[in-house]
């Protein structure tokens, strides 16, 4: 018989994830539509959404600090490949994006604007999904791009 080369089969992975104190109050805040970070006391960067330790110095993250909403994509690609169980239709672009305030860029999905028309620069705000828990995507706010500089440290 001829060996078997290949099997395709059900994957299921289920976990439990605890946020702990700092992702806590970033997912609460998210709820009323707020981004929050914490800034680290020893180099003062804001980071979002904040781990509760500053990776570079290693204290802990007490300040908490409101950024965005609107942000600059600092990078991004384009997908062309169709994610299954993902109703969004190809292609589209996913970004690294700097929100005003935060010294470390999060990413999304860029929206309501056609995907070759993203760039790097582009000044952007959420849009949040219709329960209002979190970003759905960003879209852009109809500011003149940033100056590479403003960003450039951030890609
Ligand atoms: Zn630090």
């Amino acid at each position: 018989p001829d060996p078997v080369t290949r099997i395709v089969t059900e994957a299921r992975l289920d976990y439990t994830h605890t946020p702990g104190r700092a992702q806590s109050a970033h997912l609460a805040a998210l709820g009323e539509q707020r981004i929050v970070g914490e800034r680290c006391p020893s180099c003062r960067k804001v980071y979002v959404p904040p781990r509760g330790a500053c990776p570079t110095c290693g204290v802990a993250t007490t300040d908490r600090v409101g950024v965005g909403p609107a942000g600059t994509v600092t990078t991004f690609c384009i997908v062309n490949i169709k994610a299954r169980n993902l109703d969004i239709d190809v292609p589209y672009v996913y970004a690294h994006i700097a929100l005003d305030g935060a010294d470390l860029p999060l990413h999304g999905r860029i929206g309501g604007i056609p995907y070759d028309q993203v760039r790097m620069g582009l000044r952007v705000e959420p849009v949040w999904t219709a329960d209002g828990r979190h970003p759905d995507h960003y879209r852009p706010t109809g500011e003149p791009d940033a100056a590479y500089d403003s960003y450039k440290e951030l890609i």
